[in-house]
């Protein structure tokens, strides 16, 4: 009983499993999808449904298809838990995120200009101090 259950969900793929139709070596679907990716799958045909799934799939030149695919997941799975904003809110965190970093480099460039600046007066009060009391000293 156990093997039969196993042997059946690796011969189906996640798409096939889910809309209960007999998968086989010429399933489009099971390349991308396969029995273990199966939330991935149910979050793609939720947000896309199948057959735009697949027509976008397509449209892209077969090498790039499983980062396409990869992209799909992610907008899916976020579109999912965000109905509202999806990706975009996402990306407004990340871009908060890059604008606070980018003000504290900023204020890292500064701190690191006063203190090269600091340290050259310093080296320059030194070499007047040393030609000072090189002139003081007696012979
Ligand atoms: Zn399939």
């Amino acid at each position: 009983m156990k093997g039969t259950t196993a042997a059946n969900t690796a011969s189906s793929c996640a798409a096939c499993k889910y809309l209960r139709r007999r998968c086989d070596q010429s399933c489009f679907l099971a390349h991308y999808f396969p029995a273990s990716k199966s939330q991935d799958y149910l979050s793609c045909h939720r947000v896309f449904g199948t057959y735009n799934l697949v027509k976008m799939i397509k449209s892209v030149q077969e090498h790039e298809r499983h980062e396409a695919v990869a992209t799909l997941v992610l907008e899916a799975r976020m579109r999912v838990s965000n109905p509202v904003h999806g990706c975009l809110m996402m990306q407004r965190v990340l871009q908060a995120q890059i604008d606070e970093h980018l003000e504290e480099l900023d204020a890292v460039k500064k701190k690191v200009f006063l203190f090269e600046s600091l340290h050259s007066q310093i080296e320059l009060l030194d070499d007047q101090l040393i030609n000072t009391s090189l002139a003081v000293v007696p012979e």
